[in-house]
């Protein structure tokens, strides 16, 4: 009877090992399969924006592509515009490494849809002057009380005729009310909801969303982890 009794209490223990290591081998084997999917908590997504007919500045046969999903009334692209779109621009844009695209993330109602428009026209009618519009309509945000309306038109109208006089205003309001540029908008409104975009900005390297994209070392990782 001893013995029997020792023999279970010898085949309980050894089912509990075999247990526990099974438990444990499951535990490492999804811990670093989900590690295998991120870089410094960046997340591969699947697929990276197709940026067909989207503003672009850089190499466009580099086989990195960075997407910024922003919109011109959020404070916080401004932000990064100031504070990492210039490290990125002089360190990978502008030496040809990868290319750039920015589409427009509506997400602040009317004043974002009336500067994504603009945007949208100009790159139509003056390709070259998109960028430089771009960044002023940025510069043009108010640094506090952004939530106050400050995106009209009447603000569109100087800026225009201030910085670009070659752009004639009222074929500039003809073609932002237009169905091209209203087809442009849903464009970009579809690779928002493909990609889950949830806040501006939010940064793709080719497929990996950015963690956080005002930590501009993860961005580089990424990169350095696409040109591998
Ligand atoms: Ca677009």
């Amino acid at each position: 009877m001893k013995q029997e009794a020792q023999h279970s209490r010898k085949l309980v223990i050894a089912t509990l090992l075999i247990v526990l290591l099974l438990v444990t081998g499951f535990f490492i084997y999804s811990y670093s399969r989900d590690n295998s999917e991120t870089i410094e908590g960046n997340a591969n997504i699947g697929t990276a924006p197709n940026v067909t007919g989207q503003p672009t500045l850089g190499n466009e046969n580099s086989e990195i592509t960075i997407v910024e999903f922003g919109d011109y009334k959020c404070p916080s692209c401004k932000a990064w515009g100031e504070q990492i779109w210039p490290r990125l621009k002089k360190d990978y844009v502008d030496t040809d490494k990868v290319k750039f695209s920015f589409v427009n993330t509506l997400f602040h109602g009317e004043e974002s849809l009336l500067g994504s428009s603009t945007g949208e026209a100009i790159l139509q009618m003056e390709p070259k002057a998109f960028w430089e519009f771009h960044e002023l309509l940025f510069e043009a945000q108010p640094a506090s009380d952004h939530d106050a309306l400050w995106l009209t038109e009447e603000k569109i109208s100087d800026l225009v005729s201030q910085s670009f006089p070659e752009i004639d205003l009222a074929k500039l309001q003809l073609k932002i009310n237009s169905t091209e540029i209203r087809n442009e908008i849903e464009k970009d409104n579809q690779l928002v909801t493909q990609h889950n975009i949830k806040q501006t900005p939010s940064i793709m390297v080719n497929q990996i969303l950015i963690d956080n994209p005002f930590d501009y070392q993860s961005i580089v990782e990424a990169i350095e982890q696409e040109r591998n």
